[in-house]
């Protein structure tokens, strides 16, 4: 029997070599957090491309209306979703519920990927407003829009669930604090979910690392790095789409990698 490392291991293989088809995504209602850029930008972009229905959740709708045209620019098909992950309450997480229930009556998607990173300082030294400021808005908001939009995502044939984690977040590293604390938690949460759901048999619940992308994020956590050290957000779409559309069918419960780890 293979282990839970193989398994990720083999899987991680096969999402990164994934070529989606034309229309791949095609009657797939997908929500993306984040949405406004880096990553999930590009990940919006291409799940519009390859035929899904893409809900941009994000904070800031200037920035979402940008992409918004974007997709509708290419002949895609988007909404706008805001959400601050960092104010909202039960009434705006309804609302973002009741909107997917009232449009599609399902979700088959959703991205968890919109993350702060908060600052890079000893823990000794952590201050402790920014700390429980990073740990919501990179994990308690993801659980609570993951147990709001549970409802949709069992309404569909096959959902989706992708949380985003880093390397910090399966080994700790000095001094990436609330960030390392939160990606740890997702890897948690995600599990702990995974197994919840197993019998289910429609929904997969999965955790995505993405691996050094080139994107503010980055930006601030290694101002000093070339910018072509580490892979355009666009480079790494293909992964998401594996996991996010029929192509990663039955993959369930793993913790994968969208660049080979390094040495
Ligand atoms: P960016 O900083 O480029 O983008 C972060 C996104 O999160 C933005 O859309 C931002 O919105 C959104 N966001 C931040 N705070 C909130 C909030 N309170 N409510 C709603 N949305 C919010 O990050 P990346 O694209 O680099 O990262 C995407 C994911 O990948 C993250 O989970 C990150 O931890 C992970 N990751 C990234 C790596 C990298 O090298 N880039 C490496 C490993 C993991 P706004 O535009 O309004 O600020």
């Amino acid at each position: 029997m293979s282990s839970p490392d193989s398994s990720a291991r083999l899987a991680s293989l096969r999402m990164r070599a994934h070529q989606p088809q034309p229309g791949e995504l095609a009657g797939r209602v997908v929500a993306i957090t984040g949405a406004s850029g880096g990553i999930g930008r590009a990940v919006a972009l291409a799940a519009a491309s390859h035929g899904a229905q893409v809900l941009l959740v994000g904070r800031t709708v200037r920035k979402l209306e940008a992409v918004y045209d974007e997709i509708l620019a290419a002949g895609g098909a988007a909404q706008i979703a805001p959400l601050n992950l960092e104010t909202a309450g039960a009434p705006e997480y309804r609302q973002l519920a009741d909107a997917i229930a009232d449009a599609y009556g399902r979700l088959d998607g959703l991205l968890h990927n919109a993350a702060l990173l908060g600052t890079l300082t000893p823990i000794e030294q952590y201050d402790v407003p920014s700390f429980c400021k990073v740990l919501h808005v990179n994990l308690t908001a993801a659980f609570v829009l993951t147990q709001t939009l549970l409802p949709l995502l069992r309404a569909s044939p096959d959902a989706s669930l992708v949380f985003t984690s880093s390397s910090v977040g399966r080994r700790g590293r000095a001094y990436w604090g609330a960030y390392a604390v939160s990606k740890f938690g997702i890897e948690g949460l995600a599990q702990t979910l995974a197994e919840e759901t197993a019998h289910l048999g429609t929904l997969r619940v999965n955790v995505i690392n993405p691996g050094a992308a080139r994107t503010p994020m980055r930006r601030a956590a290694f101002p000093a790095e070339e910018l072509s050290a580490s892979a355009a957000p666009e480079e790494l779409a293909n992964a998401y789409l594996w996991l996010l559309g029929p192509a990663g069918h039955g993959v369930h419960g793993l913790s994968l990698d969208a660049q080979a780890p390094p040495d």
